[in-house]
């Protein structure tokens, strides 16, 4: 068993122009089999994005490696110690887009998110812009992250997946184009994204929480400050601790009970699995089933945890 915090966990992103997905895919494949690094990174023509796991001394030889790639010109790593690999394997995908948003393609092709998108607030100014108090905080994430933990009071758009979220600005947001829209997301990738597509629909102030949630809660000056709950993160250890400067919240509720619990778990039936909040007593009452009616379907074994 590895000791403590010999493991490193690496998040990254980078908007940028890779010449030939395959190939930069093919290499990065030995370069992470080599250094048994696991995780998930997804290439594009579009840039980089990636999670993964590895001893501290093959993710430092990792993140030097990405940084001597001329390619990456000034990629940034959120760097997290762990207890051993958050990664059941490694993958690497060459995909469209480093993350998905549904109409951008095909409406404009040209967009690079690198000169399209919102002005980026430091950890510190973001904290100092939400005491301001004039502000609308955009969360940039799916529901079932949002149900985790979240900014205080901030806006959190009731949908699954990335590519929802243009029809539901239109919906829902249309009558604020003139408010100070503050965006974030987990490593600030989506917002990236995100924040640009408000500028084209016409919203008037618009900025986006550089490095995301993650980066705020390292931060020594902000110290996660104002973030309730667990920030989602995909991988085995599910939720993440971000304020260090107010008493630890629990903003996620029990589906049965409706008291305050933040075990978030897969439903045993393998139909269904879905992923919901259920406390230890309930557990007990109903069984590790959320409450949709589910019971004895194909039962998947206890203790094994899909990821989203
Ligand atoms: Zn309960
Ligand atoms: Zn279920």
């Amino acid at each position: 068993m590895p000791e403590k915090n010999t493991f490193q966990v690496l998040l990254y992103y980078r908007y940028c122009a890779i010449a030939d997905p395959e190939a930069f895919a093919a290499a990065h494949r030995q370069l992470c089999t080599r250094l048994e690094l696991r995780g998930r990174i997804l290439i594009a023509a579009e840039g980089v994005n990636g999670a993964v796991s590895g001893t501290v001394a093959a993710t430092e030889a990792y993140m030097e490696a990405l940084r001597q790639d001329s390619q990456l010109d000034g990629i940034e790593f959120k760097v997290d110690p762990a207890e051993g690999h958050v990664f059941p394997k490694l993958s690497i995908k060459v995909r469209d887009e480093v993350v998905t948003l549904g109409l951008e393609k095909v409406a404009e092709p040209d967009i690079n998110p690198n000169e399209l998108t919102a002005p980026r607030l430091s950890p510190k100014q973001w904290k100092a812009a939400i005491e301001a108090g004039d502000a609308i905080l955009l969360d940039g994430r799916n529901n079932y992250e949002t149900q985790l933990g979240r900014f205080r009071d901030a806006v959190c758009p009731d949908v699954d997946n990335f590519r929802d979220f243009p029809q539901w600005i239109r919906d829902n947001m249309a009558d604020l184009k003139d408010r100070k829209i503050l965006t974030y997301c987990t490593g600030g990738i989506r917002c990236e994204k995100l924040s640009g597509f408000l500028l084209r629909e016409g919203f008037t102030n618009v900025a986006q929480l550089h490095g995301g949630i993650i980066n705020y809660g390292k931060d020594d000056t902000a110290r996660g400050q104002y973030f309730d709950g667990q920030c989602y993160v995909f991988d085995q250890r599910i939720g993440v601790e971000i304020n260090r400067s107010e008493d630890r919240t629990i903003v996620s509720r029990c589906v049965y009970c409706q008291r305050p619990s933040a075990r978030y778990l897969n439903c045993r039936n393998t139909a269904c699995n879905d992923q919901f909040f259920l406390c230890e007593s309930c557990e007990q009452t109903h069984g590790r089933f959320c409450e949709r009616g589910c019971s004895t379907n194909t039962l998947r074994p206890l203790g094994q945890q899909a990821l989203a």
